[in-house]
């Protein structure tokens, strides 16, 4: 795997932490440690969110916009 994407996705999961806390999830991009299966979704470049984190991300987005911006 490029060093590159891992960085990348690595990221990624700490952006989520930002919105979504401190947890973690059984799959996707919140896992708290990834497997060859997670490797093959990241060269896919799939977070594989699942919804609730989903919904809870977006919600938080939302929240933070100025209100002008809405
Ligand atoms: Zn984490």
């Amino acid at each position: 795997m490029a060093f590159e994407l891992l960085l990348g996705y690595a990221a990624a999961h700490e952006a989520g932490h930002c919105l979504l806390g401190p947890g973690h999830s059984n799959s996707g991009l919140m896992r708290a440690t990834w497997n060859r299966k997670d490797a093959e979704a990241m060269t896919r470049m799939s977070l594989n969110l699942t919804k609730p984190e989903v919904r809870t991300a977006l919600a938080r987005l939302a929240a933070a916009q100025p209100a002008a911006a809405r």
